[in-house]
């Protein structure tokens, strides 16, 4: 039987070769960049200020010994400051018409464009008017004090988004302030989604005796979804052959680049998903790579192609299915996206309760995290009953208990795949820092 490491390996060998598409910037949120982002403009733009106040000449707050511009005639002292004439106000989206020489000053708003002959801006703050045309300036100001450079933060050429990695509100942004309308972006793999099982229906029909809704179909759509995939539904199949055949038929036909289907792949009497991915088609390839998995949950996953598309069996039960997604199904639709770490992270966390296990298979034991004063806790989501939808509900992540071992105690320190970082300290406040 496969280990998930090398289960792993064999599905990661399908992931696609990226393609792209261009979106428009306020769809773009969520999507892998497929090329980086060179800027073509500076950002600022030009020379502006970070203040409303007035630009000035640095030199001219500096009092009678400041400055190093002789032959101007010096500004007005005053007791408090300087006294500087104003030549006229600028406001943001104007553009200046004077030159700031010696003893004068232009008012100014944040965001406007600086005047030619100012290199400084006092803040209002510290400025006082004095009648219609002058104002008390009481601040002294370096050269380039409140000016944002043209450039200071991006300079044509500059890559400031890489490819491979995730839009997200703040580069959404950047782009925007970079007069970038649109993005290419890798394109989402299709992802066809089978529930199979005589017991399951769709969730809008009523029950009837001993039936259930297709948990694992929304599940699974919904996981695709968070992957950054496109689902496809495509309905429940019955427990037999032909059905089940019918039923692939109708993903294939829905153009998908993977199929996932649930159930039916196990050793019952009518679980025939192995057999209907192991049959010889006209149509093209059909081939089963691996069925079992060492691990728990999730031990029954066939892997292999129908009509030359890679297909995921996934197990029916709740928990095996979304576990395996996890496991197998996430990084390659991540690493289809162009991704490079498609994997969830891995990160250390204290186990609260002791997990023991019996060694052969791996377990994957569903917890919740909080922050400790020294870093993650992890707490078992209670039972780990394989058919329990609500510890996954719960879950946060997985502590990866290894093949061979006998699990771990309270106190020990574990690995833990996270799938969710909503969680906290317990504590309710939203900012637990005095600012
Ligand atoms: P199977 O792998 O088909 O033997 O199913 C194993 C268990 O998972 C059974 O209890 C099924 O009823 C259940 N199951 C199978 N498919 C689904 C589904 N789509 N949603 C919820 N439970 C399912
Ligand atoms: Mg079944």
């Amino acid at each position: 039987m496969l280990t998930i490491a090398q289960a792993l390996d064999r599905c990661m060998a399908v992931a696609l070769p990226v393609t792209t598409e261009s979106v428009a910037l306020d769809r773009a949120v969520g999507r892998v960049l497929a090329a980086d982002v060179v800027a073509t403009a500076s950002l600022p733009p030009w020379d502006n200020s970070a203040m409303d106040g007035f630009a000035v000449r640095a030199a001219d707050t500096q009092g009678p010994d400041g400055g190093d511009d002789c032959d101007a005639p010096a500004p007005v002292g005053a007791a408090d400051g300087v006294v500087l004439r104003v030549l006229e106000t600028i406001a943001a989206g104007a553009v200046p018409t004077c030159t700031v020489t010696a003893g004068t000053a232009s008012r100014i708003m944040t965001g406007a464009p600086m005047p030619p002959g100012a290199d400084a801006v006092v803040m209002r703050e510290q400025s006082r008017d004095l009648d219609g045309d002058r104002v008390l300036l009481s601040g002294r100001a370096g050269i380039g004090q409140h000016v944002r450079r043209q450039g200071e933060e991006v300079r044509p050429g500059d890559v400031v988004l890489r490819a491979g990695t995730t839009i997200t509100p703040g580069a959404v942004g950047l782009c925007a302030s970079l007069g970038r309308p649109t993005l290419r972006v890798a394109r989402q793999p299709r992802v066809a989604v089978l529930s199979t099982g005589d017991e399951v229906v769709p969730i809008d029909r009523p029950l009837g005796p001993g039936q259930i809704w297709s948990s694992n179909g929304h599940a699974l759509r919904a996981w695709v979804a968070e992957a950054g995939a496109l689902p496809i539904d495509c309905g429940i199949a019955p427990d037999d052959l032909d059905g089940t055949r019918a039923a692939f038929q109708r993903a294939l036909d829905t153009a998908p680049d993977f199929i996932l289907s649930t159930g039916g792949v196990s050793v019952g009497d009518f679980d025939v998903v192995k057999q209907v991915m192991s049959e010889a088609r006209p149509d093209g390839e059909t081939a089963i790579d691996y069925w079992k998995v060492r691990m728990k949950p999730g031990k029954p996953l066939a892997f292999g192609r129908i009509g030359g598309v890679p297909t995921f069996g996934l197990p029916g039960n709740p928990v095996s299915c979304q576990v395996g997604f996890l496991q197998f199904v996430r990084p390659v639709l991540r690493r289809s996206l162009g991704l490079a770490r498609p994997f969830l992270p891995v990160r250390p966390a204290v186990l609260t309760h002791d997990q023991r296990k019996r060694p052969g298979r791996a377990e994957l034991v569903r917890v919740t995290l909080r922050f400790g004063a020294d870093g993650l806790l992890a707490t078992p989501t209670g039972s780990q009953g394989s058919g329990q939808s609500s510890s996954m509900a719960m879950a946060h992540g997985l502590v990866l208990l290894p093949a061979d071992g006998e699990g771990a105690l309270a106190g020990a320190t574990v690995a833990v795949q996270v799938f969710r970082w909503d969680f906290g300290d317990g504590a309710d406040s939203a900012l637990p820092v005095d600012l």
